[in-house]
């Protein structure tokens, strides 16, 4: 049996955002991103067919029947174009308002320190532009 004094440090050292649930992360985020529903980026319709909300809400293809264009949950959002797993960037907005350390952040999660500052100012200006266009900020968050 496992000695129970290294049972923090083995979770600690074993930490993977495998443990995280996709699903639920993502909807959560997309919830987030989508406060008002589906629409298209392109042409501001909003998605109807059942097929495409599946689509957009799983993160894959949409095709808007209006204008033509194709796109997905992130695009012109400030998550377009993510490189990283959607858990990671859940875990990192974590423990960034931990305050852990960037470096230790990055091994946590098995990212580079220098995307972990990318997403910080992107998350920073996210919160900004949630200030000026929603009261959105008010809602369940404690001010630091
Ligand atoms: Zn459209």
């Amino acid at each position: 049996m496992q000695q129970a004094q290294d049972f923090m440090k083995s979770v600690f050292e074993n930490f993977t955002i495998e443990l995280f649930d996709e699903r639920v992360c993502r909807e959560w985020i997309l919830n987030k991103l989508h406060p008002e529903g589906a629409f298209c980026p392109g042409c501001g319709e909003p998605i109807l067919s059942e097929r495409c909300l599946q689509n957009f809400w799983n993160l894959k293809r949409v095709f808007c029947k209006d204008c033509k264009k194709i796109f997905t949950s992130l695009t012109g959002t400030v998550l377009n174009g993510i490189q990283v797993d959607i858990r990671a960037l859940f875990g990192m907005a974590v423990f960034l308002q931990l305050g852990v350390d960037r470096k230790v952040i990055a091994k946590l999660l098995k990212i580079h320190p220098e995307t972990i500052r990318l997403w910080e100012m992107k998350f920073k200006a996210w919160e900004a532009m949630g200030k000026e266009n929603t009261n959105d900020g008010a809602e369940a968050h404690k001010s630091l």
